[in-house]
């Protein structure tokens, strides 16, 4: 709005330059300014008398005696003398009669040396031929004009001599005024003129630019609500798709990314269910398998007992000791798996009391200590303070827990070393820890010794260990209790299995 009419102002004021210059042609204002003083040199003027009125002229109007018709007006009316640096009158013997303007020259003096010679062929030709302009000659503005004045009679009575202004710097300055002035003038009134038109317009702009932005941000708003929902869960969300631009197909895109979202998290929750439900199936299958197997492996002790009391010097005692020991062995696999399943089940019936922590760390030193002596040459140390409060426990349970975990510290501690049975009050509760200086435990085994069947030594452990069930148990025990069991080990330097209890 504002640059256009500028721009064309500004170009119409650049090219008034070239059409209009700066320095007019001045042949015909000296011309008329000759007529207009021609009365008054006809009166007689006594040298100097004109010039203030010659001043006033360059200034810009004066009243002066006019030709005839023209009386009321204005002499700078059409006496253009925009641009005149200096107007000099001379008498018929060149004498100086008035001069005003720059540099004026002494009146009452004949024209000096140097202008009679500069001046001289204008002068004459005005004397000849009435008017002539003179041009300089690296220029085609004219310089000056020289305008013979004749009373009616035919009567000469002088010589009117205008001459522009040259300066390179009044010039300029004249330019950049009128470049200034026609751009301002014409920038403002082409604007104040589209006004009418442009107010209306900008207007109903506003008002549909305001309508569509709220359009936009409406279904914007209801995207990112979708999108918040869809975040949130939510992924049945769609959005109404009504148009077919960008915002639109945004929509579009939106609604299949929501809807292969919720296709995924259909297929991980039906995952997710089969997983849980062949979970529980295979515990249900352990639950029911080991309870099954308890009653027949009964009726089997039994009978190698009976068949040892009533036959026994008649049957070979290797094989009946075999017999024995694997029947055992299978009695405990099949107790710890059922009493794992039922703990994970929550079905494991407990006797949660408070429970003296020194008193069962005590019995299972007492219980462990001389065989650990004996057989391993490993001393196994109750170093529990003698305030231990109590715990919430099963104390049967807790004493299960205990010997298993003393008799892992035992099974890969290398003879002479320590196990110790440490216990401290912990915020809320305490903290019963099995420590022992044996091989350690690699970091990444670390997180598997607790999980069902795992042995770390695989051969080794065949022999001498469990099945691999003891730690899983133990844990399943401390969580059902309301506690918990973790272990950390330095390979090479120990271990220690800490149980936590809460407080009674
Ligand atoms: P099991 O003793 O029947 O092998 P556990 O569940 O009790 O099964 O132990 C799992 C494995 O954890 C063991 O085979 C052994 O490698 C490792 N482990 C348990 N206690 C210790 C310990 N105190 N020091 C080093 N390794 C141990």
């Amino acid at each position: 709005l504002v640059i256009v009419p500028v721009v064309f102002s500004l170009f119409v004021a650049i090219s008034s330059l070239a059409t209009a210059p700066i320095v007019r042609p001045i042949d015909t204002s000296t011309e008329r300014l000759a007529q207009a003083l021609e009365p008054s040199l006809r009166k007689g003027v006594t040298p100097g008398e004109l010039s203030p009125v010659l001043a006033q002229l360059i200034d810009g109007g004066a009243q002066l005696p006019l030709p005839v018709g023209q009386e009321t007006e204005d002499i700078g009316e059409f006496v253009d003398l925009a641009g005149v640096r200096r107007i000099t009158v001379l008498s018929t013997d060149r004498m100086v009669l008035a001069s005003a303007g720059q540099e004026p020259l002494a009146v009452g003096q004949p024209l000096d040396e140097t202008w009679q010679t500069e001046w001289r062929l204008t002068l004459d030709q005005a004397a000849a031929s009435g008017c002539v302009s003179a041009r300089p000659i690296d220029g085609p503005l004219p310089e000056a004009a020289a305008c013979r004045m004749t009373a009616a009679d035919g009567q000469v009575l002088g010589t009117l001599v205008v001459e522009n202004n040259m300066d390179a710097r009044f010039q300029f300055g004249a330019a950049i005024g009128r470049v200034l002035g026609i751009t301002l003038f014409g920038a403002s009134f082409t604007l104040l003129l589209a006004l009418p038109v442009i107010v209306p317009v900008l207007l109903v702009a506003l008002g549909i630019g305001a309508l569509i932005a709220r359009q936009i941000s409406r279904r914007v708003e209801r995207l990112t609500q979708a999108a918040g929902d869809v975040a949130a869960g939510n992924y049945a969300r769609r959005v109404v798709v009504d148009r077919e631009d960008e915002l639109g197909r945004l929509s579009g895109d939106f609604n299949a990314m929501a809807a292969q979202l919720e296709e995924r998290e259909q297929a991980l929750e039906a995952e997710a269910a089969r997983a849980e439900a062949a979970l529980a199936a295979n515990k249900r299958l352990v639950a029911n398998v080991s309870h099954e197997l308890r009653t027949p492996l009964t009726t089997l002790r039994g009978y190698v007992e009976v068949l040892e009391q009533e036959h026994g010097d008649r049957l070979p005692q290797r094989d009946l000791a075999i017999i024995h020991g694997e029947v055992d062995r299978l009695t405990g696999l099949i107790e710890d798996l059922f009493t794992l399943a039922r703990a994970e089940a929550q079905q494991l019936p407990l006797v949660i009391t408070a429970v003296a922590v020194k008193d069962v760390v005590a019995q299972v030193v007492e219980k462990l200590a001389p065989l650990a002596q004996r057989n391993r040459q490993i001393e196994l140390i109750d170093a529990t303070p003698p305030d231990m409060p109590a715990a919430q426990a099963d104390q049967a349970r807790l004493e299960q827990v205990l010997l298993n975990l003393v008799q892992n510290a035992l099974r890969h501690t290398p003879a002479g070393g320590i196990v110790a049975i440490e216990a401290a009050p912990t915020p809320g509760g305490v903290a019963i820890t099995v420590a022992d200086t044996g091989l350690g435990i690699a970091p990444d085994e670390l997180l598997l010794v607790f999980e069902r069947f795992y042995r770390g030594d695989q051969s080794r452990a065949r022999e001498t260990g469990g099945a691999g069930l003891g730690l899983a148990l133990a844990r399943e025990l401390a969580h059902a209790m309301g506690g918990d069991l973790h272990a950390e080990s330095t390979l090479g330097r120990g271990s220690r299995f800490t149980i936590t209890l809460r407080r009674a």
